[in-house]
């Protein structure tokens, strides 16, 4: 069975889990570095990507996470996730985990969006996804290896670099689980090739 850990340090972690198990995956919330061993894919969710950090500093897992990426294992960063995985961040020297060849604005829609919903297409995976922004981040630039999945407003608010997936918004808080299940059978692939 695929097992998605979820990052359960600060944020929306439980709305994850509802989510991962609602496409027939197993979910569990990981706490700890050893974890990883357990795991096949790994969400990191939305929250405030400063306390995630600090928290990430704590329980020493920045090496931990950048290995696991690193060995071919999946891992979606939403919203404060997202950010984490940037290797680039408007406006700060601070770079998180780094994996990721995409560079982000942080509360990019502004005070008055504070939070929003919007209607997107996302490419190869679904038209009309219900998208909940809170205090959203969005993607100013990507690497050439790195894929536009969907924009809004002109801006680019999901992408996907080989196995790493990113979104400004949250596809856990709603019932349409559709990008959760696009990276459930990403991670069941990789799963495929690491195997052999
Ligand atoms: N604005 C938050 C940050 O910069 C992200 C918001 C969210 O994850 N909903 O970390």
């Amino acid at each position: 069975m695929t097992t998605i850990g979820v990052l359960g340090l600060q944020g929306a972690f439980r709305e994850h889990v509802r989510s991962v198990e609602a496409t027939g995956a197993k979910a569990v919330v990981v706490k700890r570095t050893e974890q990883l061993k357990e795991i096949d894919g790994l969400i990191i969710p939305g929250g405030e990507s400063t306390t995630i950090r600090r928290l990430i500093d704590k329980y020493e897992f920045l090496e931990p996470i950048r290995q696991f990426g690193k060995s071919g294992n999946p891992i979606f960063g939403t919203c404060a996730g997202l950010i984490l995985l940037a290797s680039e961040i408007d406006g700060s020297y601070d770079v998180h985990l780094g994996v990721m060849d995409i560079k982000v604005r942080r509360n990019a829609f502004g005070r008055q969006r504070e939070s929003f919903e919007a209607d997107l297409d996302i490419e190869g995976v679904a038209e009309g996804f219900n998208a909940v922004f809170i205090r959203a981040p969005y993607i100013e630039g990507v690497g050439e290896n790195t894929k536009v999945l969907a924009r809004y407003d002109g801006h680019i608010v999901a992408a996907q670099e080989g196995h790493y997936l990113a979104c400004s918004f949250h596809p856990e808080l709603t019932d349409d689980h559709r990008l959760t299940d696009h990276f459930v059978k990403m991670v069941e692939e990789a799963k495929k090739t690491l195997a052999l």
